[in-house]
């Protein structure tokens, strides 16, 4: 059975369970949870009582395990064992233990995926190594309304090489595919976009992409941890992603990235710093690249940061990550019908595919007044967020969202817009942070 047939399969089949039962009152909804072979991971992670936590897509919630982790990082191995932790603890190896962590939820064989950075120096790296690799190609490619980091960082790079070297060209998604010139030298796109929750199919784009002769950079952000991802299959050449949404590393937690295999004795990054040299104990007078993925780490590891997400991912290792997509699936069509179902799609615009392998793990929609829809629905302890200038996102993280929480957060939702209490004055501030 091909992987395209299998998902198909596993989404069709807890898409009509969802969708036959929402309609109904909460008791199906209580029967949904109780059916859910995924709902006692819930108790894995400290949540705030009374509030309905769907903004995981942007910072995963707190697993108990990295308290504990991180305490005895700090008090044991930093406190009592100081510097000989970088070899009795590992510290020094941290970035390629995590990245192993990682490598399977992302369908990476071994040796292919480090821990390090944030996926903005990450894509500065990467980047940098496609354009090398392509000689006179010179233009990366990427869509009109991706997430802005990644196209600053390009545009970053084709400031430093300049514009005979470097260019960043934006498209509509639909023109995608035209757009694979001979001057492309990497195609780069985020798998499941930030604001609309659209998922692009990974295998059909790269394929279309390597016939054009271009390499391709997929930015996992929105999916790594939350649905199975199939670098090697799809004969990616490189990729990033987060560790703070899915992954649930915590605030600031590293990125990783992944070389695939076939480039790594050719590839080369401008952040040539000592931890990615061959040998950095040798204190060697010149650069060496390390071999293969280790020459992408730059400086020292933050190490605090590294143990949560090391002890975080323990979680998602309790599970499956085929399980956690059917569950995110499920979750999402039981919001969206519950949108439709309850008439709320007469104020709202839904912006998520319908069709379950088209969609990541978030529904968005959009309203006039989606600030204000944001902060209300916060008020009332159901956590979203917003994406300017008019979408509120909800975001599921099926490690610990129920269908309870769902079906709380369309509850609040219908009363906010029936009493348009988004319109009021103390809704009006906007933090620096939204
Ligand atoms: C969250 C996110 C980022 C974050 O980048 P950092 O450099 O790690 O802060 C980048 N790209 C996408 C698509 C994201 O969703």
């Amino acid at each position: 059975m091909s992987e395209s047939t299998a998902l198909s399969e596993s989404t069709a089949l807890s898409e009509s369970t969802a969708l036959s039962k929402s309609t109904a009152l909460s008791e199906s909804t209580a029967q949904l949870d109780k059916e859910d072979p995924l709902a006692a991971l819930r108790q894995q992670f400290h949540l705030p009582d009374d509030t309905v936590y769907l903004d995981g897509n942007s910072l995963g919630a707190l697993p108990k395990g990295v308290s504990k982790a991180v305490a005895d990082a700090v008090e044991k191995q930093w406190g009592e064992d100081l510097i000989s932790s970088w070899n009795k603890n590992d510290w020094i190896r941290l970035p390629n233990l995590v990245g192993e962590a990682i490598a399977p939820f992302i369908g990476a064989a071994s040796g292919q995926v480090l821990c390090c950075d944030s996926i903005s120096v990450n894509l500065f790296k990467l980047l940098a190594s496609a354009l090398e690799l392509q000689g006179e190609r010179r233009v990366i490619l990427a869509l009109e309304e991706d997430f802005p980091t990644d196209a600053y960082i390009a545009q970053g790079i084709a400031r430093l090489l300049g514009e005979a070297r470097c260019e960043l060209r934006r498209v509509a998604p639909d023109c995608l595919e035209d757009a694979l010139d001979e001057d492309v030298a990497v195609l780069m796109l985020t798998e499941v976009n930030y604001r609309s929750g659209e998922r692009y199919d990974m295998a059909v784009i790269t394929r279309a992409a390597h016939a054009a002769g271009a390499l391709v950079l997929w930015d996992l952000a929105h999916s790594a941890g939350v649905m199975p991802v199939e670098l090697d299959r799809a004969n990616v050449d490189f990729a990033v992603g987060c560790g703070y949404k899915y992954f649930n590393g915590g605030p600031g937690a590293p990125g990783f990235l992944y070389v695939n295999h076939r480039h790594q004795s050719d590839v080369r990054q401008p952040l040539s710093g000592w931890l990615g040299h061959r040998d950095p104990f040798a204190f060697a007078a010149d650069y060496e690249a390390g071999s293969g993925v280790q020459r992408y780490q730059a400086g020292t590891p933050p190490v605090i940061s590294m143990v949560a997400l090391r002890a975080a991912l323990e979680v998602l290792q309790l599970t499956d990550i085929a399980r956690v997509r059917d569950k995110s699936l499920a979750l999402t069509a039981f919001f969206m019908q519950g949108l439709a179902s309850r008439g709320q799609l007469d104020a709202l615009e839904c912006l998520t595919p319908e069709e379950p392998e088209r969609r990541g793990s978030q529904v968005s929609v959009r309203h006039e007044q989606a600030w204000g829809i944001s902060q209300a629905l916060i008020e009332a302890k159901v956590i979203v967020d917003f994406r300017a200038p008019d979408i509120v996102r909800f975001g599921f993280a099926p490690l610990y969202n129920s269908f309870a929480d769902a079906e709380r957060a369309l509850d609040i939702l219908a009363e906010v817009l029936a009493d348009e209490r988004y319109l009021h004055e103390r809704f009006r501030h906007r933090p620096a942070v939204t």
